[in-house]
């Protein structure tokens, strides 16, 4: 097992720093090569339209497409999650390319400018009773899920904030800004 960390752009740094603390070098993932040395890479938040358009220039885009969730496990945070997605609603910046991996709709920037950042408690049944604490950063908010998509995580109103299908998993928060590093565990369990 080898883990990447998608370093385009975005919060990479924290999710090395994250997995440091359970003894885990994570290797840097910028040129096709390098993706094809891991078997999980994390999509950091950011700025999803930077770090797609980085994707197409570093020709990573069809190297993601083979592998993903056959021998590569993938997960998303935030920006992440934007390039997973099969459909993104933006009302704001148009029709922006994803990977389209994953069969969820995403709406970007999703709650408003006064929740523009906030946290909140998660409920997530698979990793134990004590809920995660929640950094949501212009977070996007899951419109659908498609039928093979299980959520896995929830705000106290039901909102899905974490979804999985097979080896690919999405999140709209932040672990890596926690102190809590059980998504990450589960991430290397995929
Ligand atoms: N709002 C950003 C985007 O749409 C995502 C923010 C984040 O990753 N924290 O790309």
């Amino acid at each position: 097992m080898s883990i990447g960390l998608l370093a385009l752009q975005g919060d990479f740094r924290e999710h090395r720093a994250t997995l440091r603390r359970f003894g885990i070098e994570a290797l840097e993932v910028r040129l096709p090569q390098q993706l094809a040395a891991v078997s999980h890479l994390i999509i950091p938040g950011g700025e999803s339209t930077t770090i797609g358009r980085l994707l197409t220039r570093y020709a990573l885009v069809e190297p993601l497409r083979a592998r993903a969730g056959h021998d590569l496990a993938i997960w998303g945070t935030c920006a992440g999650a934007i390039i997973l997605a099969r459909e993104l609603r933006d009302t704001k910046h148009g029709g922006q390319p994803t990977l389209g991996l994953m069969d969820i709709t995403l709406r970007r920037n999703a709650f408003g400018s006064q929740l523009d950042s906030f946290e909140a408690p998660i409920n997530a049944p698979v990793l134990g009773p004590t809920p995660l604490p929640g950094v949501f950063i212009r977070a996007p908010r899951f419109e659908s899920l498609g039928p093979k998509v299980q959520a896995l995580a929830t705000l106290p109103d039901g909102e899905v904030v974490a979804a999985r299908q097979g080896r690919l998993m999405a999140t709209t928060f932040h672990p890596e800004l926690t102190d809590d590093d059980r998504v990450h565990r589960y991430f290397l369990e995929l």
